[in-house]
């Protein structure tokens, strides 16, 4: 099978289960067990955290595991509205992943006024009017580091800088950032960052939260309550052999080739040309034209039911960009966000790579692609 939808999820590594095997009936101890096996579970995890921070250019007390980047961003939108004195204002973009929408929309449900900050056709947050928008009332500013759909990036320092000059709190979903591009909690001067294991060949259910300055520097009340793991942000016991995974798949970021990335681009690059050559006016790939991950290809089939491609395509996985409502299709809230239309999303293919995608896989997938796509359009 050819896999071509990396954006949603990945393949655990092989290194990553075998460095997890131990800690599920091994070393299976509680990590907060004062014995000396909960030792040796303490211990993993406080190699996993430093191996989670060095790859995320943080300190290891400013990394709180969680269940995922849902769950780290929710802590972020739930400790603001426990704040009992607080700014009331919150601006996103309008294109965040439901995980920050629907954390801002319940701010929202309880008095707080929420900013959709709007992007550029070409899927950028439009720093004009983030600059307009964001003001001394601004309590929070979340804005993506890159979109999973489209796989455009922000400019994240930028907007953390907006933010801060305003005196807001800078939350950056960096989820499809991680293992695609350079991700620096340092350089994008944020207070918060939302990350999730599964998407870099680690395990699901695991993820983290980076807390600039740590649990200490919390701003606000503690949403989750129970024992004092994670500094009190995350109680609840240790997921060890989750954790031990995602610290083995950051550290194998860390040990990759330097030039991983730019060989994605360049089979990204070769597929992309050969559909644009093909198809071209019946074809628009979006987000081409601003800074896009190494690994993402959108496309827009004029006129052609990405469905149809979906269950025609021979040996193949990739995506499609609706969501089902009831037995209709809609476009996505990012496709709307560019400006296309509710029906476009019916026409939208989503391609992401894996880190290991050969160009022979390349080949034999845009051609199962092309005739998935003639079959589709005569089906028409
Ligand atoms: N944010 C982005 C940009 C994502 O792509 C995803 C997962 O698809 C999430 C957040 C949610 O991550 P998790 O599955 O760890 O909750």
């Amino acid at each position: 099978m050819l896999y071509f939808d990396a954006n949603a999820t990945t393949p655990c590594a092989p290194e990553v289960l075998e460095a997890m095997r131990p800690y599920w009936n091994t070393s299976f101890a509680n990590a907060s067990s004062p014995h000396r096996a909960g030792r040796v579970a303490a211990q993993a995890v406080a190699v996993a955290r430093r191996a989670v921070a060095e790859c995320l250019d943080a300190r290891p007390h400013e990394i709180i595991f969680t269940s995922g980047a849902t769950e780290s961003t929710n802590l972020v939108f739930w400790g603001l509205l426990l704040a009992p004195r607080t700014r009331r204002h919150i601006v996103v973009s309008a294109i965040e992943h439901k995980a920050v929408l629907e954390s801002a929309a319940l701010l929202e449900e309880q008095g707080f006024e929420v900013t959709r900050l709007p992007v550029t056709p070409d899927g950028v947050v439009d720093l004009n009017i983030a600059a307009r928008v964001i003001t001394p009332e601004t309590a929070l500013v979340s804005v993506q580091a890159a979109n999973n759909e489209i796989g455009t990036i922000q400019p994240i320092l930028h907007i953390a800088r907006l933010a801060h000059q305003a005196g807001a709190f800078f939350h950056v979903d960096a989820v499809q950032a991680l293992g695609k591009m350079p991700v620096s909690m340092l350089d994008w001067e944020c207070d918060f960052a939302s990350f999730s294991a599964h998407k870099i060949y680690g395990p699901k259910g695991i993820g983290a939260l980076f807390v600039k300055g740590g649990p200490m520097r919390w701003p606000w009340p503690r949403p989750l309550r129970g024992g004092g793991q994670e500094g009190g942000l995350r109680p609840g016991t240790l997921n060890v052999p989750g954790i031990v995974g995602f610290g083995a798949a950051c550290e194998m970021l860390r040990q990759r080739p330097a030039d991983i990335l730019e060989n994605i681009a360049t089979l990204r690059d070769l597929l992309e040309k050969k559909m644009a050559g093909i198809y071209r006016d019946d074809i628009i790939i979006i987000g081409n034209e601003s800074l896009r991950l190494p690994n993402t290809l959108t496309m827009v089939i004029k006129n052609t039911s990405a469905e149809l491609i979906l269950s025609t395509i021979k040996n193949s996985i990739l995506g499609t960009s609706s969501a089902c409502m009831g037995n209709s299709k809609i476009t996505s809230h990012v496709l709307k966000a560019l400006g296309f239309t509710d029906s476009v999303g019916e026409n939208v293919i989503r391609i992401s790579f894996l880190e290991s995608t050969t160009l022979d896989e390349v080949s034999q997938f845009a051609n199962f692609l092309q005739i998935a796509i003639d079959t589709a359009r005569k089906m028409r």
